[in-house]
């Protein structure tokens, strides 16, 4: 039997995590990670219409199983909770 081995574990072994995270950063330079589209650059904590600049502020996380199960199958998915101040 094959052992499970979560998706961002993978994603690490696989160099794929990496190249996310320079994705997300590129994006963040000229902001578009929401429709408002505010276009500052956070890399530089400049901030948009979420008062969010270069880091967010993670408020809470838990696991989240009330998706369709076509989403997020057995294991649920993941709810973070971002502060807005
Ligand atoms: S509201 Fe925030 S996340 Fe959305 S585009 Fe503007 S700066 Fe980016």
């Amino acid at each position: 039997m094959q052992s499970y081995i979560p998706g961002y574990i993978r994603a690490r072994q696989t160099g794929r995590l990496k190249q996310a995270i320079q994705q997300a950063m590129d994006r963040l330079s000229s902001c578009t990670l929401c429709p408002r589209l505010c276009r500052v650059d956070r890399t530089r904590d400049e901030k948009g219409f979420c008062s969010t600049g270069k880091k967010a502020v993670v408020a809470g996380f838990s696991p989240h199983f009330g998706e369709e199960p076509p989403l997020v199958r057995d294991n649920g998915s993941g709810t973070l909770l971002k502060l807005i101040r």
